[in-house]
């Protein structure tokens, strides 16, 4: 069976485009007691682009903090809080931010609809119930969450995606000059989640012509981003989000990915700097790939942390590699149907253990 993608349904793109958002959610606004929700990063609470948003009086802006990455507990908790403001649905739920925020923003217009926690719906395909309304707006560039159909959160048991139709945003608003200000590191960080998707793609056996496309353009703005600089790479940097997004969401991730997601379970490891750090240790791997990404870290004077697992608990060990092994589809994706003999719970603590 071939995979019906749901895409984004609407995308505006260029400099300065954040200015149309108040035209665009005009459109879908009801009546006079009606209102719009925006879940912004609150790193931009005392920023100029805080003053830039156009709520309207019945409107609620809820400052979100990323200190952590998003948990099922925070987004029942903004669910909550949404409906205790009003007694109907809002209009529509905007996330501005990096892909923590968009994702709180996807979770909690799901959760608005859908009875429960998040957390019983992480998975596929688990959503009943369509969305509000959901734009998403990235102040960084690199996770593809933009353009996903998975929210990423931490639950009780396991990290993983509500991954639905459902979760895709009706619109993004993709405005480069929002992601210039971001920390150098943290735009390294980020902007290597989009590299990775890349290579894991383009060397899966889920390739396919279509993700094929998207990733090697993706991975060309890249290389152009990272090793050549110039004035608009703000723009290429959100393209290559967008198109390695794109590419990942025809095929799959694969073992940094995997790998990634145990650091970050056991360890609140970020993404953008978790995948940097098992990266580092994939040359079997992805060899050539793990080179270029050295010389990116050089180029822009990266230094990454290590021993992070070195002093960890046994138990802490064995559920790294536990929330690992759970992402069957990526270890197929790196190493065929085949994955089980070549990646054993030993090899895997091997692995960790070296970070
Ligand atoms: P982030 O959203 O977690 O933000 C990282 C840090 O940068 C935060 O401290 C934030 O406040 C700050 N920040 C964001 N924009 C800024 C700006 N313009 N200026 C200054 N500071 C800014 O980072 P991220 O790497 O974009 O997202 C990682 C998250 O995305 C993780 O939670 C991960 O699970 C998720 N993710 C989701 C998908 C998906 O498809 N849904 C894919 C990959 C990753
Ligand atoms: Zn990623």
């Amino acid at each position: 069976m071939f995979r019906n993608f749901k895409m984004v349904s609407r995308v505006v793109f260029g400099r300065g485009c954040f200015n149309q958002l108040d035209d665009i959610l005009a459109e879908k606004r009801g009546d006079s007691d009606s209102f719009i929700v925006f879940l912004v990063d609150d790193v931009f609470e005392q920023s100029r682009l805080a003053k830039r948003i156009f709520a309207k009086n019945k409107d609620f802006i809820i400052w979100v903090n990323v200190d952590d990455e998003p948990k099922t507990a925070y987004v029942d908790d903004l669910t909550q809080r949404i409906k205790g403001y009003a007694h109907r649905l809002p209009d529509g739920v905007v996330g501005i931010g990096g892909g923590s925020s968009m994702d709180l923003a996807k979770a909690v217009s799901l959760m608005l609809t859908n009875p429960g926690s998040s957390a019983d719906y992480q998975g596929w395909d688990l959503i009943k119930n369509p969305a509000v309304y959901h734009v998403g707006i990235p102040t960084l560039s690199g996770t593809g969450a933009e353009v996903s159909r998975t929210t990423v959160l931490s639950g009780p048991e396991k990290k993983l995606g509500i991954n639905s139709d459902h979760t895709v945003f009706d619109q993004i608003v993709l405005d480069p000059e929002l992601i210039a200000g971001a920390p150098a590191d943290q735009r390294f960080y980020t902007g290597m989640d989009t590299y990775i998707h890349c290579v894991e793609s383009l060397t899966g056996t889920y390739l396919n012509a279509f993700s094929k496309a998207y990733g090697e353009k993706a991975l060309k703005l890249c290389r152009e981003v990272f090793l050549e600089g110039g004035v608009d790479s703000d723009d290429k940097l959100m393209m290559a989000s967008y198109c390695g997004g794109m590419s990942i969401a025809y095929s799959q991730v694969g073992i940094c990915h995997a790998l990634s997601y145990g650091l970050s379970f056991v360890l609140g490891t970020h993404h953008g700097i978790g995948n940097c750090i098992v990266f580092d240790y994939l040359d079997e791997y992805y060899s050539e790939w793990v080179d270029e990404f050295r010389w990116m870290m050089e180029k822009h004077g990266i230094n990454l942390p290590r021993n992070l697992v070195a002093g960890i608990e046994k138990d802490q060990l064995e559920k790294m590699v536990d929330v690992a092994l759970v992402l069957e589809p990526l270890w197929e994706n790196a190493l065929g149907a085949g994955w089980r003999k070549i990646m054993t719970r030993e090899k895997i603590k091997d692995l960790y253990q070296r970070m």
